[in-house]
């Protein structure tokens, strides 16, 4: 388990990651020039390690970058729900503008939790940069705060998908690109 010809099928490869989150980049630094004060870019670790690296590289305007990391109690290919944060910030981000770069929205109950986190250390905005969206499976509205966006790199169909910082039990992270695991690897 582990390797390459664990994926079924590719679904965004690394030419069409590269060029999509490029386009991002641009649409959010346009978006960055209207503000005044440096905003904070929080990867929520681990699955957003790789995506954050290849964004903030092409943000052309002044940010801080830190992360936090959310746990959902449960295992295999769905968390049953219940968020806890297990490694806090380290940057202040009282009265800053957030921006938070997740890898996948889902049933949305991650992000949620981490936005009234957010909320509650007093932020001047949330927005979110996920790289992957799975709208269909939404069970929780996202609510932004004050002026924040919502962005997204690709709609991702119902799939369980690693690679580009995804894993499946740790694994699968440092794949270049997405996939869908063959289902066998995580009924067996
Ligand atoms: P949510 O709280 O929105 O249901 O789930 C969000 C988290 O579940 C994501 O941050 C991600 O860690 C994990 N997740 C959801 N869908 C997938 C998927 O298809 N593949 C992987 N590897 N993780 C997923
Ligand atoms: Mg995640």
């Amino acid at each position: 388990m582990g390797s390459e010809s664990d994926i079924e099928r590719i679904l965004f490869t690394e030419s069409d990651i590269a060029k999509r989150v490029s386009d991002l980049a641009t649409e959010i630094s346009s978006d960055l020039r209207s503000s005044a004060d440096a905003v904070v870019f929080v990867g929520v670790a681990t699955g957003a390690f790789l995506f954050i690296a290849d964004l903030v590289r092409r943000i052309h305007a002044p940010i801080t970058i830190d992360f936090i990391r959310a746990e959902s109690y449960g295992s295999g290919t769905e968390s049953c729900g219940e968020v806890r944060i297990s490694c806090d910030l380290k940057v202040d981000v009282t009265g800053k503008h957030v921006v938070l770069v997740e890898d996948i929205v889902d049933t949305g109950k991650t992000l949620s939790h981490l936005i009234s986190y957010l909320k509650k250390k007093g932020v001047s905005s949330v927005s979110v940069c996920a790289f992957l969206d799975k709208p269909s499976r939404r069970k929780v509205e996202v609510k932004l705060v004050g002026s924040g966006k919502f962005y997204s790199g690709f709609e991702c169909p119902d799939y369980f998908v690693v690679g580009y910082g995804m894993d499946y039990a740790e694994l699968y992270r440092n794949l270049p690109y997405v996939g869908i695991l063959k289902p066998e690897m995580y009924t067996k």
